[in-house]
């Protein structure tokens, strides 16, 4: 199938296709729900602005970036440096966050229905809010975890507990130079050499299980997620499958999105909508059974539960 021609939600009104989702919604056998990164911006987890300031002003004194994307890609001159940024931004986006509104309200509104979640979103929010962990595949990682920076074998490790050693190592040592008089730029933002986190088996290491380059580290876990997605998908060939993508972009569109489009192509009786706030488009091919809404997740998800 060619995707040359698209419809966007200029050709269509925001109200008629949220009528069509409800019906859609209400009808569907079975909902696939693809969750990209839009859901966790409309859950108030923002990558900048205030909640970025609010932990890293140091880090954008010191290295001048504004936001936790580009501090996590940013090139530390130390492990102990790398540590610092990424045991705050851990800790910032997996334990203190809470759960976002969005994602309760989500996991509840489909929780009595045959639904399936896929998602590339690493904040372990799906699992805060109770989703149904047999019904749920993180295919990017988890901020929850380490792997073998090498990596020596396919495990990983549960991280809480050296996230908050390293962390709260590094406010101590913050907070001293701050009571010394040193200015913000000149902060020394390492971690401790002792908590460096490292591989039990191998010794080199750890590093984050998220899907940056081809070590990523599919464990058991994944695995068994893996197979019972696609054990969902091939028992739902047929039928009024409803392919929900919520707030997915273009960065990894081979994940969700491409597939969604197939699978609704080949199945006449299935439904393909795409919720995504100046993103929201669908191939032509399946545009009568496609649904676009250029809108906020929250906003569509709460009007699906009707909260508003
Ligand atoms: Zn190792």
């Amino acid at each position: 199938m060619s995707y040359a021609s698209i419809i966007t939600a200029h050709d269509r009104t925001a109200a008629d296709e949220l009528a069509r989702l409800r019906s859609a919604f209400d009808e569907a056998d079975a909902i696939l729900i693809g969750a990209g990164a839009g859901l966790s911006t409309a859950a108030g987890f923002t990558y900048s602005g205030p909640r970025f300031e609010r932990t890293f002003s140091p880090w954008r004194e010191r290295y001048g970036f504004t936001d936790m994307y580009s501090g996590g890609f940013y090139p530390y001159p130390t492990l102990q440096d790398f540590w610092g940024y990424w045991c705050k931004s851990i800790l910032a986006n997996r334990y203190e966050c809470g759960v976002g509104a969005v994602y309760r309200t989500l996991v509840d509104l489909v929780a009595d229905r045959d639904a399936f979640v896929l998602t590339t979103n690493v904040d372990h929010q799906f699992q805060l809010s109770g989703a149904d962990h047999a019904r749920l595949f993180y295919t990017q990682g988890d901020y929850s975890l380490f792997q073998c920076s090498k990596p020596c074998r396919p495990v990983t490790y549960d991280n809480e507990e050296q996230v908050r050693a390293m962390a709260s190592a590094l406010d101590e040592k913050i907070a001293r130079q701050k009571a010394a008089g040193v200015p913000a730029r000149l902060l020394d933002l390492s971690v401790p050499a002792e908590l460096v986190p490292r591989c039990p088996h191998c010794g080199r290491p750890l590093t984050t299980n998220l899907r940056i380059d081809d070590t990523f580290v599919e464990d058991e876990g994944w695995h068994a997620a893996s197979a019972r997605y696609h054990a969902w998908l091939d028992s739902h060939e047929t039928g009024r499958v409803l392919y929900l993508e919520l707030g997915v972009g273009g960065n990894t569109p081979g994940i969700i999105k491409y597939p969604f489009w197939q699978r609704a192509a080949r199945n006449p009786a299935a439904t393909y909508a795409c919720v995504n706030l100046g993103e929201a488009y669908a191939p032509a091919q399946i545009a009568g059974r496609a649904i676009v809404l250029d809108a906020d997740c929250a906003a569509v998800v709460d009007a699906l539960a009707g909260t508003r």
